[in-house]
């Protein structure tokens, strides 16, 4: 396997006939975590393996240039289930959640949000996170798991950002300006609410980061 800390996945694959260009094609609409563009690369120094990773908010998948259009099809579905079954095995534990939460605090919040208690929750889903100060815990929404890193750091920060000024204020959002993928982040998660697969609900005490 890759060094690489991002995600990666790698495959074998029989080589076929058939060429065509690169191109971005539209990923399956089924699974959250499918929510970004694939982008498949053909390369004709690959003979016989399929890789793929994430790069910002896409997804590249690598195939031979030979491949036919079914196995590359084929191909981008298994890779896209190897990658979220990753980012979803990494991003499962709550000690690694615990320790993200604190690198995050240092980085963009001087370290002054010290939650009790991070974890993941299944029985959010209007919610991406939601945080109760007075016991400094923080639960996050499992169907955060297998978007981009660069979301579920935003969604944490933001509920780490709530330990320290509740509400969604000035005072708010100057702590989170600090994050450089704010809004991009939010921009992710309102695309996929658009997009229907979360209800949009508000009403008070529900937060939508
Ligand atoms: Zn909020």
């Amino acid at each position: 396997m890759s060094a690489d800390p991002s995600s990666r996945a790698t495959g074998e694959t029989p080589s076929r006939s058939a060429a065509s260009a690169p191109r971005t094609v539209p990923s399956p609409k089924s699974r959250d975590s499918d929510a970004n563009p694939v982008e498949v690369r053909r390369s004709t120094r690959r003979r016989r393996t399929v890789s793929a990773y994430r790069e910002g908010d896409r997804t590249v998948v690598l195939i031979p240039a030979r491949m036919s259009e079914a196995e590359e099809q084929r191909w981008v579905r298994v890779m896209l289930e190897k990658l979220a079954a990753q980012e979803s095995k990494r991003m499962l534990g709550d000690a690694e959640l615990a320790a993200r939460a604190e690198w995050l605090s240092e980085q963009y919040l001087g370290g002054r949000a010290r939650p009790a208690s991070v974890r993941w929750v299944t029985n959010q889903n209007t919610r991406w996170g939601s945080c109760t100060p007075a016991e400094g815990s923080i639960r996050l929404s499992h169907r955060l798991q297998g978007m981009p890193e660069y979301v579920v750091d935003y969604v944490l920060l933001h509920e780490l950002a709530h330990l320290l000024v509740p509400g969604h204020g000035p005072r708010f959002w100057r702590l989170l300006e600090a994050y450089p993928r704010t809004e991009r982040a939010r921009g992710y998660l309102e695309g996929v609410v658009a997009a229907g697969r979360l209800p949009h609900l508000s009403g008070p005490g529900d937060d939508q980061p």
